[in-house]
Formats: C-alpha cells, structure tokens, sequence
C-alpha cells in the first residue's frame, strides 16, 4: 500500500496522479516513486545499507517499471 510522504496517508493511483485520500497531495507517478525513494534511502542509511547498492535496485526497479508503462501505452 503507498502512503503519502507528507502526511502518511492512504494514497490511490487515479491516472496519471497518485492522490492522498487524507490530505489531497496528487502527483505523478514518477515523482512519487521519486520521492518514496529518497525516504527509502534515508531509512536505509540509518540501518547501514549502503547508497550505492540501493541504487542500483531501485534503478533496476526504476527501469522494470518504466518498460512496463511503455508497453501498456503502446
Ligand atoms: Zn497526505
């Protein structure tokens, strides 16, 4: 489930936004994958993973996903 990173709310996907049922925050897809990364990673620097191989999973996931939008828009 996608939590808003503002307020920790429930958050939907109503094409192309994510919008949070709580506060009203919308963004794009993207941008909130964007932004849950960055909070991923400061929880992750916490717990000692290193930055440089939570990157490379989330560029791998970041492509996995974009592959899958292009082909659902072709
Ligand atoms: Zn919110």
């Amino acid at each position: 489930m996608a939590r808003c990173p503002d307020c920790g709310g429930e958050v939907k996907y109503k094409a192309p936004f994510m919008v949070c049922l709580d506060c009203g925050l919308s963004m794009k897809r993207w941008d909130f994958d964007d932004t849950s990364r960055k909070i991923k990673e400061e929880f992750r620097s916490e717990i000692g993973e290193s930055n440089e191989e939570t990157e490379r999973k989330e560029r791998q996931k970041k492509r996995a996903y974009h592959d899958w939008i292009m082909k659902k828009e072709e």
